[in-house]
Formats: structure tokens, sequence, C-alpha cells
């Protein structure tokens, strides 16, 4: 059941929220190409794809006024993240008309983060331009790694230097809070592949870097070839190697290490990101996007033309999957997303006064488990995952599902 912004006495829930700062996703799923390791909601080139993109962008600002008046959210987003799919394959002026008519739907406030994801090639010194004269200040390429080798086996179709005239032209275009995005573990990728990534990325002097370890999901062309034996991925060995030595070498270089794949200059931490790991709210936006609003959950459809019927309508079906609020899904969520915050943690006197019960008591003997396994410390009334055990990081987020 998706909340109404019904007028009343606000729930315990409702009251949090509204106390809390949120974001929007907004989600264009249109990509220039097709990687073969994605499952995200994204389709690549073809000849009828591109007649979408006017239709999409007014189903979007539909959908964006649909929320306004049914959620009525009691102020602006403090984020906007335009993610997918590739936006920028929109062009600069098409996204910037788009966010310059959200960000009149919501009112919102000059000092909000707004982030575009873009990959090299599909934002040229104009497109970013006209993103930055919208309002757009934060921007997120996608490198992955340096190696053109490694780029063309997992079908991304841009080389490093595409990478690193996309990022000079951003700068050139006067971004000062870019993040790249890194990734390791990768078929054929060596520690020597890891290392001069790493020196490329130090050399850009990035204000944030998003550092992953590849995820063969099923259903990917990447799944079907590692299936058929024709690639190999590192093991988990090699993989853990790869990722000690980018978390060592960004530290090195003063990003802190401030959620387990998130490093970050001071006070450059990804403030949408942040909203997702404290456990706020969010509206999602497009094919789908999920939303978490008042402790409610939902997702989109992830069908083009459902979502145009659906929003064209004003019926909210294309919406899938509600989950009204539910109290012990909450105590779970917020103690494991608390722990991706590796300097934040959980803190205990606030889990105890949101929920009512402590941590302790909601989770019997979990904290000592994972003090005495070595995966997280306690001091100064926090629960923290230690920085070391990051990579590993879901067996101590199981202790709290
Ligand atoms: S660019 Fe991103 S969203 Fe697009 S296909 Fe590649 S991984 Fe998927």
């Amino acid at each position: 059941m998706i909340p109404a912004g019904a007028p009343g006495e606000p729930t315990a829930e409702e009251a949090w929220a509204a106390a809390h700062p949120w974001g929007l996703y907004v989600h264009i799923p249109f990509c220039p190409y097709k990687c073969a390791y994605c499952d995200f909601v994204a389709v690549g080139p073809g000849p009828r794809v591109a007649r979408w993109h006017d239709p999409y962008v007014e189903h979007l600002l539909a959908e964006a006024a649909y929320w306004r008046d049914r959620l009525r959210p009691r102020r602006p987003p403090v984020s906007i993240f335009y993610g997918g799919g590739t936006p920028t394959l929109l062009g600069g002026a098409r996204l910037g008309a788009l966010h310059l008519g959200l960000a009149a739907l919501f009112d919102l406030g000059g000092d909000a983060e707004v982030t575009v994801e873009a990959n090299p090639g599909t934002a040229g010194p104009r497109d970013l331009a006209a993103l930055r004269a919208a309002g757009v200040n934060r921007l997120s390429l996608g490198l992955q790694v340096a190696q053109d080798r490694l780029l063309a086996a997992v079908g991304r179709l841009h080389g490093r230097r595409d990478f690193v005239a996309a990022w000079e032209a951003a700068r050139a275009a006067g971004f000062r809070n870019l993040n790249v995005d890194v990734m390791y573990g990768l078929p054929g990728q060596t520690t020597a592949d890891v290392d001069e990534t790493l020196d490329l990325v130090a050399s850009l002097s990035p204000e944030h870097v998003s550092a992953y370890g590849l995820q063969v999901e099923e259903r990917t062309p990447l799944h079907a070839r590692a299936a058929r034996g024709e690639v190999s991925v590192p093991g988990e060995d090699a993989a853990a190697d790869q990722w000690e030595r980018v978390r060592l070498r960004l530290g090195s270089i003063g990003l802190d290490h401030y959620e387990v794949s998130n490093f970050a200059l001071p006070a450059r931490e990804s403030r949408h990101n942040l909203l997702y790991w404290r456990n706020a709210g969010w509206l999602g936006l497009g094919v789908g996007a999920h939303s978490h609003w008042r402790g409610a959950r939902w997702r989109n459809t992830p069908r083009l033309a459902e979502y145009r019927d659906g929003v064209r309508a004003r019926s909210g079906a294309w919406t899938r999957d509600h989950e009204p609020p539910d109290a012990a899904r909450r105590r779970s969520e917020d103690a494991f997303l608390g722990l991706r915050l590796l300097r934040e943690g959980v803190d205990l006197a606030a889990y105890a006064r949101r929920h009512g019960v402590s941590l302790g008591a909601a989770f019997p003997g979990a904290v000592e488990r994972l003090v005495a396994d070595g995966l997280c410390t306690v001091s100064g009334g926090r629960l923290r995952l230690r920085p070391e055990a990051a990579a590993v990081g879901n067996r101590a987020f199981a202790a709290f599902v």
C-alpha cells in the first residue's frame, strides 16, 4: 500500500521521516552499449530506442507530479541523483530541462546535491555546460579499469583515453565534485592492472571514489560465458588481495574510507547515498526505480510501455512489490545499513530510542559474536564494522537479517 500524504496524527514512522532529509532518484535506462556483467534496468542502442528519449522525459515529469500531489513532501529533497543506464545519453539540453522541471516541482533548494552518472563519450563540452547551467553540481564517471583490453572484455566500448578526456572536460566545465567508479575482480585482471588503475585514479585527484568487486550476476552474458568456461574471474583470495590494494592506496591519497565501497575527501561524501545507508526516505522515478517512503517500499515496472501507460493514466499501476512499514524490517535495516558506514556505524543509544529496544535485545548475542570474530568493534557507544573486514561485510550484515 503506497502511503498518501493524508492529514491527521502522524505515525511514529511519519514523524521520523518528516524530521529527516529525503532524496530523489531518477532512473534513465538508456545506454550506448550493454556491458557483459550488467543486470540493471538498462537498454542498449537500437533504431527504436532513441525515439523513447523525449517521451520518457515527459513521463518522468508526469510521475514526479503524481507523487508530489499524492505524497505531499513537507520539505524539498536534499539531493537528486540521475542514475542508469547512462543519463548523459539523453544529451545535456534534454537532461538539463528535465532537471529544471523536477527542481521546480519539488522547490529544490540551491544547496541540494545534484549528481549525474556519465560514461565516457556521452557528454561533450556543450552537454556539460548545459548540465552546469541547469544546476547539476556533481558527476559520477565510470572508469572501472585503466586497461582497454579488460574494458573490451566486459563489453565497455570506451578506453582509458576516452575516460581521461571525459574527466578533463568535466573539470574544464567547472565540476569540482567528481566521483570515479573503479572495479576489481574482473576476468583477467591482475594486481599489476589494479595498481595501474589506482595510479591513474590518483593522478586525477578525485573528490570521491566508488570501488566495487565484480559480481557475476545470473542472466548476464558474462555469467553465460563463465558457465561455459570461456572466462574465469579471480578467485576469492586474489579478489581480496586486489581489494586490499584498493583500500590502502585510496587511503594513502587522502580519501576517507567512509562506507564499505566508498571513499571521499572530507565533506565530499555522497549525500545521496548517505540517505540510503541511513535508511532515510527517497522517491525513485522511472522504470525499475525503487522507493522508500515513510517506511513503505515499492518499485516501478522495468517495462517502458507499461510505465508510459501507467503515468499517463495517473493510475499508480506502474508500481510493484509494495511493502508496508514493518517495525521488524526497520530494526534489521537500521542495523545492517548502519554497519556499512564505517565511521558512523550504529549509534546504539539512538537505535534504542528509535526502536524502543536495544540492538542487543533485538538481536541477542549478535554484537558479541561479531566482536569476537574480529569483524566489528564497539567504542564510544557505536558498533562499527572494521575497515579491514569491509570485503566480507556480508558476514556481519547477516547477523541482523
Ligand atoms: S553502462 Fe552501466 S547501466 Fe549501462 S550497460 Fe554498462 S553497466 Fe549497465
